[in-house]
């Protein structure tokens, strides 16, 4: 299937149905900004799967590291 928007192969999930017009990418859909994964200007889903999974340890990484720091507040509080 292609995409009626950009003409290039929809896989699995990046796409979507668009009722009576055929396959259609999420991210070529008229409105899809709504439900975007675009962060301040990186397109999240625009990376391939390497920098998704760098993305995703720095992310996990920052999470941790700030709960460390709000661990050692409330310790500070008692
Ligand atoms: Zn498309």
């Amino acid at each position: 299937m292609k995409c009626i928007i950009c003409n290039k192969p929809v896989y699995g999930k990046q796409g979507m149905t668009a009722v009576g017009l055929g396959a259609i990418h999420k991210k070529c859909f008229p409105g899809h900004s709504l439900d975007n994964r675009v962060f301040q200007s990186l397109d999240v889903s625009a990376l391939n799967d390497e920098d998704f999974v760098e993305l995703k340890e720095i992310v996990l990484a920052e999470i941790n590291a700030r709960e460390n720091v709000s661990q050692k507040t409330s310790i500070e509080l008692f």
